[in-house]
């Protein structure tokens, strides 16, 4: 007979739940937008509330999708979108603010005046981490400022943070557990990341009372329990999206990394149990932990990945569906010389140019549309050549395959291209979701559903290999002509 597991992706448009079985197969799939507000430029925000409540319209909707006993669901993981913060009453459990989100920028006068004061040194040094609104701590730090009376109620234990997945299992459990794990608190910019705990010069730094701090588990471990669902179930699993992934993907091994290709790309890179300083600008995060195996990873993302091909579509209007690129850029017999670099909201890792603008080069009489068709799709994979390539000279190490998931990557020609860019085998699972199955396998290990990780390993489908088809040498010449187009963009 078989045993299930109930895994929540919370993330930031949608609220996804999943039944997934012991052979890693999902069973039902049950998905809900929730809507993000911006109060003001720059600003993103969500209700917390909302998000509680999709959450538990999803997990009882997927498993009535799924046609099973609820008693045969063992256990519960959670993975979600990091850094998001909210903060609540500890007596009514009610947020006292809306969610603020990865993306919110309304902590750039915070950020700037830590730098100001000179905290980037230690920041870097204890968190990995570049002081940027993206992270949690001066969202904590704007929420105490911004209601009534909120640094007093906070240092008098009346406030309580956490990032979704702590909110999440407080509301599963009805308020009677506080907790978060180690990946999720490693991009608040509190946590150290050697000792994997809270630290009062940061919490200093930020002014955020101890009080209020979710305490930090294992990715991999009971919490607790929740009875909502008509059975009683151990919530085992909480682990931030993209380290999620990275477990979905089997990445066990120091060396091994997956990259999501979806509106962004992130790329994350097992860096074993030794955290690695960038010297190129990627962040250093942890990866897991599972009773004493700490894994640590160096993470790097693209900021328009998916996002150029949905530029393609509704801005240039040269494309009806996202799916058509693959096909187009197969009947072209090169790109002709055409790069195109989306640098729309400026460039990421390794270059850091937040003024940079996109650009087009190579044109000539003989341009058409579609090679700046095939030119868009090579530019994700140029972009992610350029992670890689940072990673390594980080690292010293060099890569045996990339996995691959997120919406883009089903793209057979961008798969193709990235292959022959790195060199590399590209390896795409039968499964993409790779982001509900990290949680669902984490869930699974610490509640006996599976014995090991090479238990999981068996249960690895590809369904398809991506081998080089072009040569070193005109590799080379393809790259440089991609660091040239950057470089001029970046001079433009
Ligand atoms: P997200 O989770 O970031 O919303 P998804 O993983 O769902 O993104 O991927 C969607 C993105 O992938 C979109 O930006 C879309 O333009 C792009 N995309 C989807 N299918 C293809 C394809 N076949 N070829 C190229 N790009 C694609």
């Amino acid at each position: 007979m078989s045993k299930y597991i109930l895994a929540i992706d919370q993330g930031t448009t949608s609220s996804r739940a999943m039944i997934i079985d012991d052979n890693l197969k999902i069973i039902s799939i049950s998905q809900q937008e929730v809507a993000n507000t911006f109060p003001k430029p720059g600003w993103v925000q969500m209700s917390a509330s909302e998000i509680w409540t999709s959450v538990q319209y999803v997990c009882l909707n997927a498993i009535e999708k799924a046609k099973i006993d609820v008693k045969d669901i063992k256990t519960i993981g959670i993975t979600n979108q990091r850094e998001t913060t909210i903060v609540w009453d500890k007596k009514t459990g009610l947020p006292v603010y809306d969610a603020l989100v990865w993306q919110s920028r309304q902590t750039n006068e915070l950020c700037e005046k830590a730098v100001r004061a000179g905290y980037t040194d230690v920041i870097k040094r204890k968190t990995g981490l570049p002081i940027d609104p993206y992270f949690s701590s001066s969202k904590i730090r704007w929420i105490l400022d911004n209601i009534e009376n909120g640094q007093k109620r906070a240092e008098n234990g009346e406030l309580l943070f956490g990032t979704v997945d702590s909110w999440l299992v407080y509301k599963l459990t009805n308020g009677s557990v506080h907790i978060t794990d180690v990946t999720n608190a490693s991009r608040t910019m509190l946590m150290n990341l050697d000792t994997l705990k809270w630290d009062q010069e940061l919490l200093d730094i930020w002014n955020v009372p101890n009080c209020m701090l979710p305490e930090i588990k294992d990715s991999s471990e009971i919490y607790g329990y929740t009875h909502i669902f008509g059975t009683k179930l151990p919530i085992a699993a909480c682990v931030g999206d993209q380290q999620s992934a990275l477990f979905g993907q089997m990445c066990f091994e120091k060396g091994q990394c997956k990259n999501t290709y979806g509106t962004g790309c992130f790329l994350l890179f097992n860096t074993g149990n030794k955290r690695v300083e960038s010297k190129n600008g990627l962040v250093t995060t942890v990866g897991w932990k599972i009773k004493d195996e700490i894994v640590y990873a160096l993470e790097g993302s693209v900021f328009v990945a998916g996002a150029a091909i949905q530029w393609l579509r509704d801005g240039l209007k040269v494309i009806e569906k996202a799916s058509e690129t693959e096909r187009i850029a197969y009947e072209l017999e090169s790109s002709d010389g055409v790069y195109v670099v989306p640098a729309f909201t400026g460039l990421g890792a390794p270059y850091w140019d937040q003024n940079a603008k996109g650009a087009i080069f190579g044109l000539t009489r003989g341009t058409t549309t579609n090679h700046i068709i095939r030119a868009t799709l090579e530019s994700l994979a140029y972009q992610t050549y350029d992670l890689i390539e940072a990673m390594q000279q980080d690292t010293d190490l060099t890569i045996a395959a990339l996995q691959v998931d997120g919406g883009a990557c089903r793209n057979n020609y961008l798969m193709q291209f990235q292959s022959d860019l790195l060199q590399t085998k590209i390896v795409r699972p039968e499964n993409f979701e790779t982001t509900a199955l990290g949680a669902a396998m984490l869930a699974g290990l610490a509640t006996g559903i599976f014995v090991d990780k090479n238990d999981l390993i068996d249960k690895y489908k590809v369904e398809q290999k991506f081998e080089p088809y072009l040569n070193s040498m005109q590799v080379q010449k393809l790259i440089y002509g991609w660091k040239k187009a950057i470089k001029a963009t970046m001079e433009f």
